[in-house]
């Protein structure tokens, strides 16, 4: 396979329910995060880590953001994101700078806000038009438990950073509020975390949970009437971003796939309507991941065989290996994303298993692929 070797630095764009149609950049190695999250769809952080660093070149980030555009690619975001916590690259500010002179389309920064406390992490993302942090918890006894935070990280430290920010950033926040049955979705939890949303003064608030396989065991979403009653709890600015797959999903009109069937008239995306999910990506990394039934420009835009790759099932596999390593993915997902049948998509993906390169979980009666950690 030809990029088997080396991590893309550019996937997608694939669709988000947040963000469209986006395309992801990722500047920190697999894992590299401040945080170990419990719900983390990409499994565990091994050690969180603080230092900031420069862990992808800045000039080689921003020229792959460029490559991808090449050939008249417009996303609806170019959002960093990936695996793990793009704050800690230490010049994510120039990345921001580059992607926003291009000119084509605005940047997001799906961040598990940790780091804002920091005068130079605030100062990088105010360059961004959408800035998206994660909440998780509403006071440090659980903050610890759901995040598992590199040494130095406290939650009280974290929240007035995310304060400090909204007071300093003029773009949008859309606070994403990760939910965990038993553990922060509980009416006290709940409540603690709605005043500290209140002094963020997010513009949107997004309640989130583990739909797709988490870190640990044991982590269980709450039902959708939960969700409900914590959205309402929330206030007007909430709104569920959630979505569970499974029997019926995928089965809306207006869905990606939908739209990817009627735009790009492709043979392959249209047998796809029976089966595709509409779910939103769980975990935090995340924050903002696959969502099959984003709003946003026509997905068919993008796609027919993904941005241009012919019928070459080497790059199509590194596409679907792009994708994977950052979230799980069930093969409908991965089908509709590339423009592909299920069957071709299948062959792939039985494949890059075979070879040992991503492994199925089952969650919520659905079957996902991930990347298995290099
Ligand atoms: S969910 Fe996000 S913040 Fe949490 S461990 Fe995973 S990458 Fe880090």
């Amino acid at each position: 396979m030809s990029g088997g070797t080396k991590r893309k630095i550019v996937f997608g764009p694939v669709p988000s329910r947040r963000l469209g149609m986006s395309l992801g950049v990722d500047l920190v190695p697999f894992k590299t995060c401040s945080y170990g999250c419990i719900y983390c769809q990409l499994g565990r952080t091994t050690s969180p880590v603080l230092d900031r660093r420069e862990y992808v070149p800045t000039t080689e980030a921003v020229e792959a953001v460029r490559d991808a555009l090449v050939g008249g690619l417009e996303p609806d975001y170019i959002t960093l994101s990936g695996s793990g916590e793009p704050t800690l690259h230490s010049r994510i500010g120039d990345v921001i700078r580059g992607i926003k002179d291009m000119g084509v389309a605005p940047a997001a920064v799906l961040t598990n806000g940790a780091l804002l406390w920091m005068p130079e992490v605030r100062r990088d993302l105010a360059q961004a038009d959408v800035v998206l942090p994660t909440l998780a918890a509403g006071d440090e006894e659980v903050f610890r438990k759901m995040h598992r935070p590199a040494p130095g990280l406290d939650f009280h430290r974290v929240v007035e950073g995310m304060e400090a920010f909204r007071r300093e950033y003029s773009g949008q926040i859309w606070l994403e509020v990760f939910l965990v049955a038993g553990l922060n979705a509980t009416e006290d939890q709940v409540e603690k975390m709605r005043l500290i949303a209140r002094r963020i003064s997010p513009d949107k608030i997004q309640l989130n949970t583990a739909v797709r396989p988490p870190a640990e065991d044991g982590v269980v979403a709450p039902t959708m009437e939960e969700l409900d009653r914590i959205r309402r709890a929330f206030g007007p600015a909430a709104e569920i971003i959630a979505e569970f797959g499974g029997k019926g999903a995928g089965k809306k009109e207006g869905t990606a796939v939908a739209r990817r069937k009627e735009v790009s008239g492709l043979g392959g995306a249209a047998k796809l309507s029976e089966g595709a999910a509409t779910a939103e990506s769980g975990s935090g990394a995340p924050r903002g991941g696959i969502g099959i039934g984003a709003g946003g420009k026509e997905a068919g835009r993008t796609g027919g065989i993904h941005r241009g790759y012919g019928a070459d099932p080497a790059r199509i596999a590194d596409e679907m290996l792009a994708i994977v390593s950052r979230h799980p993915c069930a093969p409908e997902d991965i089908a509709a994303v590339l423009g592909l049948s299920l069957k071709d998509a299948g062959r792939i993906l039985d494949d890059l298993r075979r070879k040992g390169l991503i492994r199925e979980e089952r969650r919520g009666g659905r079957f996902y692929f991930r990347a298995v950690p290099p």
